[in-house]
């Protein structure tokens, strides 16, 4: 980092976040700021760019911008220390994979590109200012890329309290979660029920708690006896890749999944360890719970969104918010009826981190924005050999001026060469993130 030294910069935030006590609610911009917050730092000299979230989408922005203009200064804000994918997270449950394996530093990014990593919370935006305020303090931007993912909406679960996601964990952002999971998979006693309840769509990954449900019943299959796997679909039927998903149940789980469609989470007794549902109580050895989800917090803070909304809204052209000039947003966090129908996932996360990079390097040197197009290829293994993929393309529609599919679908079947692909996307992908 040019002027302050990284380590000590990253030092001083953490010690900020220990301290801060955000007090910004989800919705309100009456944000109670302390003094560090109020402070400008880094001053601004030429053309900047700030990117919130150093995650799919975040991570792609940063560098991309960068490879398109590098004398824009890019400064990426994120919360944690290093990138833990989601994608293969699931293999981690089966322990077919450790979380080092999908763990990697930002350190590529600075070396390489000469981006200025900030490890710390962003509180808020004050968008007139055009600055983004963190618990480190004031980031001045001429651009802002937003890609914070998603929130769970826990309050809509009857009988949550604090330490619930201990007892039931989402395992759905990648990292403790994961862990935590794994450990009650393998604390389970032969016989014991594991139960693995999905949100009614949209949410993260359409695919991954089936794949998810593979990974769990292949572990159960194989190290605990008499054990079964009670899916709880709040779906009326699998959301991605049926056909498929079905099949592999069908031929290698038939006596291990129990499929309980059109049946979604009402509340918990976190003492008993009962989830109680639609259809009746449930209780597991194991339980994990992936909850309802709408945009990061940041975005409610940013004022991207109302409270009542779960989405922000977007111009699908650049990805620009439409309720806030000069603010791009990416990933999990964008309305679909905005953007176009795509699915909530990291490559098209990535591949909309090139579109707004392109669009805010143009913009910024006086030029017209590129006509955007997004890919999308989500690969899901059934067991430890084999796997199945969905695959789309899409580009901008001027009729409907939302991004639209060109062409896509379902692999013919399962195999292990698209076991060996989906290795090879991840490594592929991973690299053109974050190297
Ligand atoms: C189990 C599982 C399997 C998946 N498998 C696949 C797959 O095979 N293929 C695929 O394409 N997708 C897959 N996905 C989906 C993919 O992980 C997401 O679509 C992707 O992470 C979205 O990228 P994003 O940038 O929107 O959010 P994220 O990647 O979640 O990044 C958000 C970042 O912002 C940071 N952040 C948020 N708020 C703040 C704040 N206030 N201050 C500082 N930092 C902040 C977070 O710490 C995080 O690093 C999977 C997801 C899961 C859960």
């Amino acid at each position: 980092m040019s002027g302050i030294s990284r380590r000590n910069f990253v030092k001083a935030s953490a010690a900020v976040i220990a301290s801060a006590g955000i007090s910004g609610c989800a919705g309100s911009l009456n944000l109670n700021f302390n003094k560090q917050q109020e402070q400008v730092i880094l001053p601004k000299s030429g053309k900047r760019v700030v990117v919130l979230g150093g995650g799919w989408g975040g991570t792609t922005a940063a560098k991309y911008v960068k490879l398109g203009d590098p004398s824009i200064e890019v400064v990426l804000v994120e919360r944690l220390d290093n990138f833990v994918s989601c994608p293969m997270s699931n293999l981690v449950l089966s322990g077919m994979k450790s979380l080092q394996e999908i763990t990697f530093t930002y350190d590529a990014l600075v070396k390489n590109y000469g981006i200025k990593i900030i490890k710390t919370e962003a509180a808020g935006l004050d968008a007139a200012a055009k600055q983004l305020i963190t618990a480190a303090g004031r980031i001045e931007y001429d651009k802002l890329i937003v890609s914070p993912g998603v929130e769970f909406m826990y309050d809509k679960i009857e009988g949550w309290s604090k330490d619930a996601e201990d007892v039931f964990p989402h395992a759905y952002k990648a990292g403790r979660q994961t862990t935590l999971l794994r450990e009650q998979l393998v604390n389970l006693n032969n016989g014991e029920n594991v139960l693995l309840t999905v949100p009614l769509a949209p949410y993260r990954c359409p695919p991954g708690p089936y794949e998810r449900a593979c990974q769990i019943a292949f572990y159960l299959k194989n190290n605990k006896k008499g054990s079964k796997l009670i899916v709880i679909d709040a779906n009326e039927d699998i959301a991605s890749k049926g056909k498929l998903f079905h099949a592999a149940w069908d031929d290698y789980y038939k006596d291990v999944i129990e499929y309980v469609p059109d049946t979604a989470v009402k509340g918990v007794d976190v003492k008993s360890r009962v989830v109680k549902t639609t259809n009746g109580d449930f209780k597991g050895g194991a339980a994990n719970i992936i909850p309802d989800m709408k945009a990061g917090s940041f975005a409610y803070k940013a004022g991207l969104l109302p409270e009542t909304d779960r989405w922000v809204r977007v111009q699908a052209f650049t990805l620009e918010s439409q309720a806030l000039k000069d603010v791009f947003v990416l990933g999990d966090s964008t309305h679909a009826g905005t953007v176009g129908p795509v699915p909530k996932s990291g490559f098209v996360a990535n591949s909309m981190g090139k579109v707004a990079a392109a669009a805010v390097v143009n913009q910024l040197n006086g030029k017209e924005p590129l006509k955007p197009n997004l890919v999308n290829t989500c690969y899901s293994m059934v067991n430890d050999r084999e796997a199945i993929f969905i695959s789309g393309v899409y580009d901008y529609d001027e009729t409907t001026k939302l991004i639209i599919s060109r062409g896509g679908g379902l692999s013919p079947e399962r195999s292990e060469l698209y076991a060996k692909h989906a290795e090879d996307w991840a490594l592929s992908i991973w690299s053109d993130m974050l190297t």
